[in-house]
């Protein structure tokens, strides 16, 4: 058996910026079209919504974005996170090859999600913002921001998809405890929520419809700025601190990665986890990086590449991107910050490009996988995180009948002690 090993950085070593990969890619991304001209946004129009310094971040083309020192003081309180061997599951797989996986669960909600809300919090309240709002599915996104308002002093409003708000009461209470007024949606504090609660009292939701709400609501407002969880550029920025840590641990170890994993939702674990080795892959090093998602929600492996709105009203500009269509109601899976039905239009150009594989996992698999990794690594895994397992327990076990040596990193985006009901 290997041995264990555990990798936490000195708080001292922390990357000081966030890696920005469009510095680096041969192909310039198709932009964000205005919905009603179908010609690319003007920067100004998102200013309705977003704060200066993200829209800039939207667009930036700087490789290296300094983490500011009031971001980099509440990073402290979890990063960095640790780098953990998982050699109970090798030895239990039988595989030659070596897993390590990064640990964001150890954050104060339970997820990668802190990473980019206490960026986002603090950006707008540095511009004079008073109250954020946004949308969640599960509740970790919600509960992150919440988190990161009440750090930064402001005030936070959640429209949580009501299924998940029926079905999740404890993510609700972390949000409360930190300040956060949560709105099941649809709500009827919209004329989006009112709509679709006109059809169906009992609406489950969407997190397209909760998207529609929170935006609406935010334009409506006056010192209210809207801040989303996934998918934009600026967000996947900032979880980039997520690879970058993991490029300094694996660097400690002597290790060079050669297969990385992560599940994908709207894809900014996964970015944040893979887009610092794009550049070792463009320069033509063995390296592979496998997108995980559900079969239920399989945007990146059963889309169309197209441009579609990224809420089911049709509020946001419209994204080039692997897309299911915006009215895409995902069955109630349990991996509910896996239920988009759009995708990062960073991660969609790589996969489109051959640069990032996806792969899609049935839900049974991923609980077998979680529990599995939960028995011999004591860790519960989120739902979401189960998928990007799934990955590299085929992975271990493709190694195992090839007779491959391979150094497989994954992340694992969350905990899923929030979500024990969904394992029973
Ligand atoms: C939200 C969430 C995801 C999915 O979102 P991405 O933007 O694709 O990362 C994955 N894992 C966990 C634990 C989450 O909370």
């Amino acid at each position: 058996m290997g041995k264990r090993v555990k990798v936490d950085l000195p708080v001292e070593e922390m990357p000081k910026n966030w890696y920005n990969v469009l510095a680096d890619l041969p192909f310039e991304l198709d932009p964000p079209l205005d919905p009603a001209t179908r010609e690319p946004v003007k920067p100004e129009a998102l200013l309705a919504i977003f704060p200066e310094s993200l829209v800039e971040q939207e667009v930036t083309k700087e490789r290296h974005i300094p983490i500011p020192e009031e971001v980099l003081k509440e990073y402290a309180v979890f990063r960095p996170t640790p780098l953990i061997r998982a050699v109970y599951m090798e030895e239990y797989l039988e595989t030659p090859a070596r897993i390590y996986y990064k640990y964001e669960g150890v954050s104060p909600t339970g997820s990668h999600k802190t990473n980019t809300a206490l960026a986002q919090a603090y950006y707008n309240a540095r511009e004079g913002v008073e109250e954020l709002v946004t949308e969640t599915g599960a509740g970790q996104w919600g509960s992150a921001l919440s988190y990161s308002c009440a750090k930064f002093g402001l005030r936070s409003r959640v429209f949580m998809v009501r299924i998940s708000y029926k079905q999740k009461p404890m993510r609700k209470q972390l949000m409360n405890l930190f300040g956060g007024v949560v709105e099941p949606s649809p709500s009827n504090k919209t004329n989006v929520g009112k709509d679709f609660l006109a059809s169906n009292p009992e609406h489950p939701g969407s997190l397209g419809i909760a998207i529609s709400e929170a935006i609406e609501y935010v334009v409506s407002s006056n010192k209210v700025k809207y801040s989303l969880g996934s998918v934009l550029n600026h967000v996947l920025l900032h979880q980039t601190i997520i690879g970058l840590e993991i490029e300094k641990q694996l660097e400690i170890l002597g290790e060079k990665p050669t297969i990385i994993v992560g599940c994908h939702g709207g894809g900014s674990n996964f970015g944040g986890t893979v887009l610092p080795f794009v550049p070792r892959k463009l320069a033509g090093e063995n390296i592979r990086f496998i997108a995980a998602e559900p079969e239920a929600c399989p945007s990146l492996t059963k889309g169309e590449y197209r441009y579609d709105y990224g809420d089911t009203a049709g509020m946001t500009p419209l994204l080039k991107m692997y897309t299911l269509g915006k009215d895409f109601v995902p069955p109630p899976i349990h991996a509910g910050g896996l239920r988009y039905h759009g995708s990062a239009p960073i991660i969609a150009r790589l996969v489109h490009e051959g640069i990032i594989e996806a792969q899609s996992f049935p839900q049974e698999e991923t609980f077998e996988a979680a529990k599995l990794f939960a028995r011999l690594e004591g860790i519960v895994p989120a739902p979401e995180a189960s998928h990007a397992v799934a990955a590299v327990i085929r992975e271990a076990e493709k190694a195992k009948e090839e007779r491959r040596e391979e150094v497989i990193v994954f992340n694992l985006s969350g905990h899923g002690l929030f979500d024990l009901s969904a394992y029973t």
